[in-house]
């Protein structure tokens, strides 16, 4: 294929050579760039396509690398207010047709990709943003009653969201005292506080071993007493027992008693419970809290696995098919307390 070349002043013969890319607005992104080389004159040629594409591949690693917005997030900005690009624009104090760039795939700089994502996690900064234009007759008054109004309708607190989710697990949870549950009613509020009480000894405590922990102690309370302290139901899952239906991942998010803490590690995420230490044992009897001690202190130094192994042992999980309730009969034979 031939090309003008301006040097020659004439259509020439070119040939692509492959150039290291080792940096990019000051992020190291170690990619390389195509270059057209007029074969006559040895001069870099300057070819659309060609160039396109190395803008491409160069905008998309530097996009990861630095972790720069992406148009979607932008549109979807929008969309959550029902904006258009210029209101956006007004409302960010950017220049005429920044948004309309950067939806189309332009890459902003690290410095204004950071400032959009706080605006689009962070309502409160939006919203004064969207005050301040509003106050300096950048945008209409139409625009911000829209983006009020907006704010005002979708308003559920947090609050809100933990009574749905204590619904919403009682619920489910909730069932007639029976083998399954070591006749007792299911008492979420115990478990809070026992969850709390529990993460204030236990340092390596996540969500996995919630349902250990309490397994043990369900059933070492139904071996010694005849009846089980939660009155949760468990089923046999393949790490163990868990509670019915994992129901032990809604039970995480409550946050009034605990919080949960995420942490990478070379295996994955691990989701570790801490406790907000104002835990109530106040409906607990001497004897519960003896029981929930005991196990406490059988498990407190072991890791997940060593405990989900502990629970492999016990008949309760052997003797259970796979996804089916475990019956507190099997407390009788427990191994993990003689
Ligand atoms: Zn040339």
């Amino acid at each position: 294929m031939k090309v003008y070349c301006p040097y020659c002043k004439k259509e020439v013969e070119y040939k692509i050579e492959k150039r290291d890319i080792k940096m990019f607005r000051g992020v190291e992104i170690n990619s390389y760039e195509n270059v057209a080389i007029c074969k006559e004159c040895n001069e870099d040629l300057y070819i659309n396509e060609i160039e396109n594409k190395n803008t491409q591949r160069i905008y998309e690693i530097y996009r990861k690398k630095a972790n720069i917005i992406k148009p979607q997030d932008i549109i979807k900005l929008r969309e959550k207010y029902d904006l258009s690009q210029r209101e956006l624009t007004s409302i960010l104090g950017l220049g005429k047709m920044t948004i309309n760039r950067y939806e189309r795939g332009g890459v902003p700089t690290k410095s204004q990709s950071d400032y959009i994502k706080l605006l689009i996690n962070n309502e409160n900064e939006f919203m004064n943003k969207v005050k301040e234009a509003y106050e300096k007759n950048n945008i209409s008054k139409k625009t911000y009653n829209k983006i009020v109004s907006y704010n005002e309708e979708n308003d559920v607190s947090k609050d809100d969201i933990q009574e749905l989710y204590r619904k919403y697990i009682n619920s489910k949870l909730n069932r007639r005292p029976d083998i399954y549950n070591g006749y007792k009613i299911f008492d979420l509020e115990k478990v809070e506080n026992i969850i709390s009480y529990i993460a204030s000894k236990v340092s390596n405590f996540t969500i996995t071993s919630i349902n250990k922990y309490l397994w043990f102690i369900d059933m070492l309370s139904f071996k010694e007493r005849g009846v089980s302290i939660t009155g949760l139901t468990y089923q046999n899952q393949q790490f163990g027992p868990t509670i019915m239906e994992q129901k032990y991942n809604e039970i995480s998010l409550l946050d009034e008693k605990y919080t949960r803490n995420e942490y990478e590690d070379e295996t994955g995420t691990k989701t570790y419970i801490t406790s907000n230490n104002n835990y109530d044992l106040s409906k607990l009897n001497k004897k519960e809290i003896e029981i929930i001690d005991k196990i406490i202190k059988r498990l407190k130094n072991k890791n997940v696995n060593e405990i989900s192994n502990m629970s492999h042992e016990e008949d309760g999980w052997k003797k259970t098919k796979k996804y089916e309730k475990i019956s507190f009969e099997y407390a009788s034979d427990l191994k993990i307390i003689k």
